[in-house]
């Protein structure tokens, strides 16, 4: 029998659902396995279709609970608020204290936001989740107006979609750069560009917010844009947990091409949280999603005193933005898709990836 080695996974992100769901091969590597994380996980691939009201909202959730129950792992429902990495502990939302011999952070990202009844925040996707709420009743007398500051791939999707809604009135997209869709291969951006105009969002760009208030927001020359609502999608960052000393760092959790804190062999992070040192990547579910196997081949390397496996990003990624009314956008390198069958292609991809957790 192996010794058996105290695992603690904080946060149940797409990869370590992986490790739940292959947890007998860390049992048979000797670790004792402990999850920390809200009882519920959020599919971002569904996410901008739940909050505008076009998805049911069970259609992107997985039962983290239920997931550890079925594959024995213990789980503690909450946050992890604290690590010490010379004791090895851990302290939870309710004072708890965990040890742990191996870490490994999978806690997303958030975005930065101002505060206020009308200002939804795109992530964490619990905090989006308002926005379908928000949407339920519209305005005395008139449709609902609306904003999303940030015209990344998440804004766009959002935008596309409130404005697919027959209840508002009024869906602005206001961008920082010179163009909406810089990220796309150029016509791909003009077809999406001129999708968002047939239905009659008004695309704002270089457009400088300095203030988002409950009800406006305040461009640099002094503008106030009013809304009902406004959506923040400027970019997603790490948690704070992930950018405090002695552990963090300002893009999150530093690791090497192992998935291993720089300063840190016992310590692994993985998606939205790492700063992935070798090269900068992205925030998106992919590199999660893509990461699992590698963590899950480096504990039991680590186990048998095997060498570490790295995490290789691929060079072009196949994303999807969907744009709600139907149809949806497919991008992979310069070459794209839009209509009807890329949106077919996402579901089938979303609909097998949350299958293998339902159980
Ligand atoms: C509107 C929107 C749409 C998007 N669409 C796509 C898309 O179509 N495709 C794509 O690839 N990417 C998409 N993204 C990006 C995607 O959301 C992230 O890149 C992805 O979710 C990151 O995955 P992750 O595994 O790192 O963490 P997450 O999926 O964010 O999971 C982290 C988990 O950790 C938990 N957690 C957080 N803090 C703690 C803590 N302190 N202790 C314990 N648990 C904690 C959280 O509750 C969460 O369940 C979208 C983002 C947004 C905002």
């Amino acid at each position: 029998m192996p010794p058996e080695r105290r695992l603690l996974l904080v946060g149940a992100g797409h990869a370590h659902l992986h490790l739940l769901h292959h947890a007998s091969r860390l049992d048979a590597a000797g670790y004792r396995t402990t999850l920390v994380a809200p009882a519920w996980f959020d599919y971002s691939g569904a996410a901008s279709g739940i909050a505008a009201g076009d998805r049911d909202p069970a259609e992107g959730r997985l039962d983290v609970a239920a997931l550890a129950r079925r594959n024995r792992v213990n789980y503690r429902q909450g946050l992890v608020t604290e690590v010490d990495p010379s004791a090895r502990t851990a302290t939870t939302d309710d004072g708890s204290r965990l040890g742990w011999d191996v870490v490994s952070f999978n806690i997303g990202s958030v975005a930065d936001v101002g505060s206020g009844e009308g200002v939804v925040g795109a992530k964490p996707l619990v905090d989006l989740a308002r926005l379908r709420e928000r949407l339920r009743v519209p305005p005395a007398g008139r449709g609902h107006h609306l904003t999303v500051v940030g015209a990344g791939a998440s804004g766009i999707e959002l935008a596309a979609h409130l404005a697919a809604r027959d209840d508002t009135d009024r869906v602005r997209l206001l961008e920082r750069s010179l163009r909406v869709g810089a990220f796309l291969p150029p016509r791909a951006a003009l077809r999406l560009t001129r999708l968002l105009a047939s239905r009659g969002v008004q695309v704002l760009t270089q457009a400088d917010p300095v203030r988002i208030e409950e009800n406006a927001v305040v461009l640099r020359d002094g503008t106030r844009l009013p809304h009902d609502t406004v959506v923040v999608a400027t970019g997603l960052t790490a948690p704070p947990l992930a950018t405090r000393a002695p552990l963090g760092g300002p893009g999150g959790f530093a690791v090497r091409a192992t998935l291993q804190h720089r300063d840190h062999d016992d310590v692994y992070a993985v998606g939205d949280c790492a700063d992935f040192l070798p090269a900068p990547l992205q925030r998106i579910g992919v590199h999660g999603v893509r990461q699992g196997p590698v963590l899950l081949t480096a504990l039991e390397a680590r186990a048998g005193g095997a060498p570490a496996p790295v995490y290789r990003p691929q060079k072009r990624v196949l994303s999807i933005l969907d744009l709600g009314g139907g149809t949806a956008l497919a991008v992979r390198g310069r070459w794209w898709w839009l209509g009807r069958s890329s949106l077919a292609l996402k579901r089938r991809i979303d609909r097998r990836w949350l299958a293998t957790y339902k159980g």
